[in-house]
């Protein structure tokens, strides 16, 4: 019996178990989240006091941003890897960060050509590109805007996130992808972890370049479709 074969069974049957929790919490975080807010706004809290329904609350919207990092897109069917247009996935991805951009303030221009194919797993790419924006988005701090451009170059296709944000210092570049490495309030430093290693299953690579203040810029690379042996494709994360 082959084990790397029975080791991507269990992967696979792990990301499914996943996928089909975050399904089943999610609701019931809402609710619960629903209740507690009018609970808090029922109750006066004293002067000096504690205010545990807000507290509550935080702890509530923790727990859905950690869904959130990992499985935005998961569904709880078998992941396929397919030829994947790039333009439609970014298209997806639109609809879900747009009205974020709105939301927290800044601008998205996203520029990408209909000819682009990659092999993947159309549910992990968004993951992971959803990952990269929105940290591009918490980085504008409500004003500046996030370019996405895509292009063919040697036989792969190149993504570019790059943001007007607060930008990185050396020694928070280096960190990137570590687990539970966050500089936020309310991060939880599982982002990019789940980021490279989507884009690592895809045999493609992650760099990042920031200048401290100026911005930052993600910089995405997938073998083109064309020059993938599609029967080594790997099939989960
Ligand atoms: P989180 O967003 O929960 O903090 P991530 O893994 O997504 O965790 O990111 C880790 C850290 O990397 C962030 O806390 C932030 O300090 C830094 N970072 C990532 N992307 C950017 C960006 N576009 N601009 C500035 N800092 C960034
Ligand atoms: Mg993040």
């Amino acid at each position: 019996y082959n084990s790397e074969l029975q080791r991507s069974e269990k992967m696979e049957i792990i990301s499914q178990l996943a996928a089909s929790v975050a399904h089943e919490v999610r609701n019931p975080l809402q609710v619960t989240r629903g209740l507690l807010q009018l609970l808090d706004e029922r109750h006066e809290v004293k002067e000096g006091s504690e205010n545990y329904y807000q507290l509550a609350i935080n702890e509530l919207d923790r727990a859905s941003t950690i869904i959130t990092d990992f499985l935005t897109f998961a569904k709880p069917q078998m992941e396929h890897v397919n030829e994947l247009n790039l333009a439609d996935e970014f298209k997806h991805v639109e609809g879900i960060i747009v009205p974020l951009a709105n939301l927290q303030g800044g601008r998205l221009e996203i520029s990408v050509p209909r000819s682009l194919k990659i092999m993947g797993n159309s549910s992990k790419l968004k993951q992971a590109i959803i990952n990269i924006i929105k940290n591009s988005i918490e980085a504008l701090e409500g004003s500046g805007v996030v370019r996405i451009w895509a292009y063919e170059e040697r036989e792969q296709v190149v993504i570019h996130i790059a943001d007007s944000g607060s930008g990185m210092d050396e020694r928070i570049l280096e960190r990137l992808g570590e687990p539970y490495f966050s500089n936020k309030t309310k991060g939880t430093g599982l982002g990019l972890m789940v980021t490279f290693r989507i884009i690592e299953v895809m045999q493609g690579t992650l760099e990042f370049k920031s200048q401290k203040g100026i911005g930052t810029e993600a910089m995405i690379r997938f073998p083109a479709s064309r020059f993938v042996n599609q029967t080594n494709a790997k099939v989960s994360v």
